[in-house]
């Protein structure tokens, strides 16, 4: 859906506002939840609005969340989909056989695992670059034609940081077009087309809903183009759509974004300070820290903040780091991030035997509770 007419206004006013207006008929100040499959012609058997014909295509219900989005990321269209892997599934289903993606070796480790496999079986060539190591990508970049540069930034879980506008130049002086998995920045932190990427993604269950109770992504494009229709088209041509419930609930959750980014982004912070040479702890990782690797990039293409996301690698090893999980009490045991509730897990035993995860590393994804109260629970946890 086209971004909002009024992206002269500060993200977290156009946020609260949930991208509604009020109803012309009641004067409802949020909008219905709009459940319809189909949509009856007129008189004339002409479609009353030529957007909606069958709410597999398009419907009523995705527009709010949509026109947002697409404002908050500076993009000229932004569609929802059914989570945020049918949307980078869908700009990789998108390519055309023989194409060539290049992704980085450390991103999210279920679409990782998908492409290797979709890749190898649609006639794909993928190809992989280390993001921390200089060169790395222009040497990939170099060895063929590339049709699409994956890029994630923070990038799960040691949270490194890749230069957006960087990556994109190379990207594009490849003949590449430029993704970008942006899930833990959020639109508030970076705007990745605003540094030169083509297209960006959210896993939106996470920061954009926030409150754990919704799976679903969005696809935003900075030019509609024959690609940006190719990806539209997966989605309605394979279904992956947002329940029209589901796009109400994450309207909702959307207009607490600001408050709930800022207070992440403060809380884990604090942490990070608190535990950064604590004798628990051989390393915390987090770009907000002036020793994290990618904390200059972080300071120039992040606003705000950091991020709510951060790992700790515990000084005893993996079965000290298993036990301070069992001894949290605030934060919780489960995987996922971007809800307003503190969660940790063990990330090696999440991503099973083949992670390249260290096995002492907890990650935390930090909500929106008192920093005081998680930084207790965390050092009751890790002292044992
Ligand atoms: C969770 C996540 C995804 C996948 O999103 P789902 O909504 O779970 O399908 C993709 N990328 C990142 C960075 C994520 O955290």
């Amino acid at each position: 859906m086209r971004p909002t007419d009024t992206p002269d206004r500060s993200a977290a006013t156009l946020l609260a506002h949930g991208g509604m207006t009020p109803d012309a008929n009641d004067g409802s100040v949020v909008s219905a939840w709009q459940p319809s499959a189909t949509f009856a012609r007129d008189h004339t058997y002409a479609l009353r609005d030529a957007r909606y014909d069958y709410a597999r295509n398009d419907s009523p219900s995705w527009e709010p969340a949509e026109s947002l989005i697409a404002t908050l990321e500076s993009g000229a269209d932004a569609r929802l989909f059914a989570s945020g892997t049918a949307a980078g599934a869908a700009i990789v289903q998108a390519l055309k056989t023989g194409d060539r993606v290049v992704a980085p070796r450390v991103m999210y480790h279920g679409l990782r695992a998908w492409m290797i496999d979709y890749c190898a079986e649609w006639g794909l060539q993928l190809d992989f670059f280390d993001a921390n190591t200089p060169g790395s990508l222009d040497a990939t970049l170099a060895a063929a034609p590339t049709a699409l540069l994956w890029i994630e930034t923070p990038c799960n879980p040691t949270w490194d940081i890749v230069d957006i506008a960087q990556a994109a130049a190379l990207g594009h002086a490849a003949g590449a077009r430029v993704v970008v998995d942006s899930t833990v920045a959020t639109p508030l932190l970076t705007q990745p087309l605003l540094l030169g990427a083509d297209l960006v993604f959210h896993s939106a269950t996470k920061y954009l809903n926030g409150h754990s109770d919704v799976i679903a992504g969005v696809a935003v494009c900075r030019e509609p183009d024959d690609f940006w229709q190719r990806v539209v088209a997966v989605r309605g041509r394979t279904g992956s759509i947002l329940g029209s419930f589901e796009a109400w609930l994450l309207q909702r959750g959307l207009r607490t974004l600001s408050l709930r980014v800022r207070a992440a982004c403060d809380n884990a912070l604090a942490i990070a300070q608190h535990f950064d040479g604590h004798a628990a702890v051989s390393a915390v990782l987090y770009p907000g820290l002036t020793c994290h690797p990618g904390h200059a990039v972080a300071t120039r293409q992040m606003q705000g903040g950091y991020g709510g996301m951060l790992s700790l690698r515990v000084a005893g090893g993996r079965e000290a780091a298993l036990a301070a999980v069992k001894r949290c009490k605030v934060f919780l045991p489960a995987t996922s991030l971007g809800g307003v509730e503190s969660l940790i897990e063990h990330r090696a035993t999440i991503e099973g035997p083949d992670s390249p995860i260290p096995a002492d590393l907890l990650r935390l994804s930090v909500g929106i509770e008192s920093a005081d109260d998680l930084i207790d629970d965390l050092d009751q946890a890790l002292s044992g």
